[in-house]
């Protein structure tokens, strides 16, 4: 059975890189009928961050894409907190010992340090290994005699892998084919540490045995480890599980990786979700608080890296079609530019798609909030006439806040191109054939004052910038009649009247 772990370490807000690798995760999972499960590796305590774990979860959730097992989603595997896991990775790093993969080393950080600078000081690099093993403070270099000493009378320290000492490995990782590491080249990575704690690597291949992880789909970054987790898995007589190592989300320039800098720079989110950082109250935005719609952030997010393959050009998915599109075998090898612009270009076709009923909700909310509150037949009928304008629910004010409040002022550059010196007599004929006219309908009134401008054998352009001006305080916005039909005779002709001043 498929399942799969998105395993990250709650040391802050989720990039949305983060959240790219727990969707292709659960892409997986959901194409192969398999579990998304979540593990929190917080072993690591002097990086934990109050909050984060939350973060994760609310940012998942609003991504519709949950987790089937995980923190208070128990399915016989919990617990799903590394830190609630403790006493359990003890008991394997001693394995390894008695099976001879691993190894004691008392090494203090002075001695280490010292060990540094003395190969610094000749052009070399310190590597703890089967190069100098022997000569260092360890189980490996010492009598059993001494060891058993130094571990009665509670000296500290750490367990060491026991690298072999020269052998090819071949490993296999889905997205990138096959790979040759040497081991010589490798450093005994520590697997427990001093205060009683797996490291990353012990607690993380433990842990994905343990949950019976089927595929292993997460960032470029570890892939440098993947030698050492193979290597362990094999220490454990365990079968391993397949890997598959995501490229990197680029900055838009295309060089290096993208950073929270990068977004603030350029102006977009990094993050799904508002983060208020709990020590520093820094805010950072996110998408959910820019207006973005969760499907044009997903849709966005499949796509960095991945693609239909067989020449397929489609670029919107729904979830449901991007679960059965997805495959890794069309993951690239090479990372993806981001690109701030395209997520807008998302945001605006689903945009579209939106149902005009919870659009209408969440402009009233806006509205209120600006102490308006028209009618929600009002609403849905001036959503109608922007919407295809409109990318953020927010632009429906930006684009349409004189459906709602009169123009304050005028646009300079505009009223002196609209503004002539006989328009106040135009306008004044044109308030009275508004007066005149029953049926304020946009079609009604387009035949009304289209007509009277035939008649005059006046060009349009100097009755319908004016009129426009005086309704909207600019030259843009949807067809005039529309606006004079939806705020109505009577504001219509203050407008006018207010303009004319
Ligand atoms: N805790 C690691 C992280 O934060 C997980 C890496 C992995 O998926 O093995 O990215």
């Amino acid at each position: 059975k498929v399942r799969v772990r998105f395993a990250p370490s709650p040391t802050g807000p989720l990039h949305i890189g983060g959240v790219r690798t727990a969707l292709f995760n659960y892409l997986y999972a959901k194409k192969h009928q398999g579990d998304f499960i979540l593990r929190i590796e917080d072993t690591d305590q002097a990086r934990f961050v109050e909050g984060a774990e939350d973060y994760i979860i609310d940012s998942l959730n609003w991504c519709n894409i949950p987790y089937d097992e995980g923190p208070g989603k128990d399915k016989g595997f919990g617990p799903y907190r590394q830190s609630e896991r403790k006493h359990l990775y003890r008991e394997y790093a001693d394995k390894l010992i008695e099976s001879g993969n691993a190894y004691y080393a008392f090494d203090t950080s002075e001695e280490l340090d010292a060990h540094r600078q003395d190969h610094e000081a000749n052009g070399k690099t310190f590597i703890y290994n089967w190069h100098n093993r022997l000569k260092l403070n360890n189980s490996l270099s010492l009598s059993e005699a001494e060891v058993k000493e130094k571990l009665d009378s509670g000296e500290p320290y750490v367990i060491r892998f026991k690298t072999p000492e020269d052998e090819t490995l071949n490993l296999q990782d889905e997205i990138r084919g096959k790979m040759t590491v040497e081991t010589k080249i490798l450093d005994d990575k520590v697997l427990f540490k001093s205060d009683g704690m797996p490291t990353y690597h012990l607690a993380n291949i433990v842990d994905d045995h343990l949950m019976e992880i089927s595929h292993v789909i997460r960032g470029e970054e570890w892939l440098p480890s993947l030698a050492l987790h193979f290597m362990l898995y094999r220490a454990f007589g365990w079968d391993v599980p397949k890997f598959a190592h995501l490229p990197l989300i680029l900055k838009p320039q295309g060089k290096g990786k993208l950073s929270k800098r990068d977004g603030d720079k350029m102006g977009f989110p990094v993050f799904p979700l508002e983060w208020k950082d709990p020590k520093s109250g820094d805010v950072s935005t996110g998408y959910r608080e820019e207006g973005y719609f969760p499907e044009a952030v997903v849709n966005m997010l499949a796509l960095l890296g991945w693609n239909q393959g067989g020449g397929s050009e489609q670029e919107i998915y729904s979830l449901q079609e991007l679960v059965e599109a997805f495959s890794l075998e069309h993951v690239s090898k090479g990372g993806s530019k981001f690109d701030p612009e395209k997520t807008k270009w998302f945001q605006h076709h689903y945009m579209q798609e939106a149902d005009d009923n919870e659009l209408a909700n969440d402009f009233s909310a806006l509205l209120k909030q600006k102490d308006l509150s028209p009618s929600k037949e009002y609403i849905l009928k001036v959503i109608a006439l922007l919407k295809e304008r409109a990318t953020f629910v927010s632009d429906f004010w930006e684009l349409g806040n004189y459906f709602f409040t009169a123009p304050e002022n005028y646009d300079e550059k505009a009223a002196k191109k609209a503004w002539k010196e006989d328009t106040t007599n135009v306008i004044e004929q044109v308030k009275s054939i508004l007066k005149e006219t029953e049926d304020f309908s946009a079609s009604n009134l387009q035949d009304k004052v289209k007509g009277w401008i035939t008649d005059q054998g006046i060009g349009f352009g100097k009755v319908m910038q004016p009129f426009r001006l005086s309704l909207v305080g600019a030259m843009q916005g949807p067809d005039v009649f529309e606006i004079a039909a939806a705020i109505g005779k009577e504001e219509t002709i203050n407008r006018l009247e207010k303009a004319q001043q």
